[in-house]
């Protein structure tokens, strides 16, 4: 009997060596790999992660076929997961869990893809040049008044696409074709750099609003480059669309991909994702926000206040890519 228990906790041992789930993941490794580590720790399952540029690993899933070692992709904006769905890359999954945790507005109506966290396109600006009450919705950018006083990434950028895609579904497409025309003229420069660059653009005096991701500004605040968190303290960040639809959402997301070989382990990973104690995490570290209200934001993003989101079904964000980009183009947005 004792040696038939030792037989056992050896190859129940060996099980747990030898479970594992690999990742393919658009997201920096410093922003997901201690929650992996978190996992690998709770549940003896091994993570290997390749990271790559998003566009860059979905090409390599199409070459690799059904011969991917990759079981999960990691990325973030759903243009990208529903990108990835319709190249069929992802598998139905069926997880009460999931259901349970996102909110059907922050996952695939067809169980393909799944939100992980939240961010929103805000509205930053200069305070000395900018007065708060001037500012109200995305839509008010295109007022003349901005004339040269806006900085934006160009518009080969997911998160631009995933906005006017937004604005596509809530605007229609003419209305949103007549901002995008006018809000170019605003500009201040040609669109180049990220985010932070925007960010930079209105500390430096080269603009006085721009449109950034709000974890850029968190992230600026706490860097640990002095130029960075002196241009993040001379910005302050506006909540657009608070009397209506609600600031632009987006997320970051995974789904699990059709040959995967460690399904099970895809699965628990994922639920691993969406519980609170990983939720916290995003919040704290990531400086984005938890799918679940629940969770209590980092002390950076609780200083910005409460604010309405704008709880469109993020499936149109994919639906209308295709279209924000022609839009885009059609009105000047480099
Ligand atoms: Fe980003």
């Amino acid at each position: 009997m004792k040696k038939l228990f030792i037989l056992f906790l050896i190859l129940f041992q060996q099980q747990l060596i030898a479970a594992e789930v690999n990742i393919y993941s658009a997201r920096k490794e410093a922003l997901i790999k201690p929650l992996l580590d978190q996992f690998t720790k709770e549940t003896g399952i091994e993570v290997n992660l390749v990271t790559g540029k998003a566009d860059t690993l979905l090409k390599r899933l199409e070459v690799e076929g059904k011969n991917t070692p990759a079981d999960i992709l990691l990325t973030v904006d759903v243009a990208r997961l529903v990108r990835a769905k319709e190249k069929g890359l992802f598998q139905v999954i069926y997880s009460d869990a999931l259901e349970k945790a996102i909110p059907e507005y922050y996952r695939d109506a067809d169980k393909q893809w799944f939100g992980l966290s939240l961010r929103s396109r805000v509205i930053v600006y200069a305070p000395d040049r900018v007065k708060k009450e001037e500012l109200s919705s995305y839509e008010n950018l295109a007022d003349s008044k901005w004339k040269n006083r806006i900085c934006i990434r160009s518009s080969s950028n997911v998160y631009n696409q995933s906005l006017v895609a937004s604005m596509i579904a809530n605007d229609g497409v003419e209305k949103t074709e007549a901002w995008a025309t006018a809000l170019v003229k605003n500009f201040a420069r040609t669109p180049k750099g990220g985010d932070r660059d925007q960010i930079k653009a209105v500390a430096a005096g080269v603009c006085d609003i721009a449109i950034v991701n709000n974890y850029y500004l968190a992230g600026m605040l706490e860097s640990s480059q002095k130029n960075e968190v002196a241009a993040a303290n001379k910005i302050r960040l506006f909540w657009p669309n608070q009397d209506g639809r609600g600031a632009h959402i987006n997320i970051s997301g995974a789904g699990i991909l059709k040959p995967a070989k460690h399904k099970k382990e895809a699965i628990q990973l994922l639920e691993y994702l969406v519980s609170d104690k990983a939720q916290q995490w995003y919040a704290d570290m990531n400086y984005e926000y938890s799918i679940n209200p629940d969770i209590e934001s980092n002390s950076i993003l609780k200083s910005w206040g409460k604010f309405k989101a704008d709880n469109l079904n993020l499936n149109l964000l994919g639906k209308y890519n295709a279209e924000a980009v022609l839009l885009m183009d059609r009105a000047g947005w480099k």
